[in-house]
């Protein structure tokens, strides 16, 4: 039985391998989420939490602001629309694609 399992796990493809940290940006990521954030540029108050809690670095900041979303390499987590503190509206809502 130990011989068919190890035949068959030499079958099996190799897995993706990530050679270097920090190269998520080399990758177009964007396409795989359901939903993608929205940014309202109206309601928002520069907290930064969705900045800071966005783990594929997909916030847009330029001249020290939230300026809007990095739609390549956002995964439509939603971590940046459940952070957001704005009330009743939130700054960031997510719509399906
Ligand atoms: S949905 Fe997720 S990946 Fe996209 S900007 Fe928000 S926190 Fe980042
Ligand atoms: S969390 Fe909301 S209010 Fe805060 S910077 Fe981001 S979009 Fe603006």
């Amino acid at each position: 039985m130990k011989k068919y399992f190890d035949a068959k796990y030499k079958e099996l493809p190799i897995g993706g391998l990530i050679e270097e940290a920090g190269n998520a940006e080399k990758y177009v990521t964007g396409t795989w989420g359901t939903f993608k954030p929205v940014f309202n540029a109206e309601i928002c108050i520069q907290c930064f939490f969705c900045w800071v809690y966005c783990p594929d670095s997909s916030i847009l900041v330029k001249d020290g602001k939230v300026v809007d979303i990095d739609y390549v390499h956002c995964k439509g987590c939603a971590i940046c629309s459940t952070e957001c503190p704005t009330k009743p509206e939130k700054a960031i809502v997510m719509v399906k694609k």
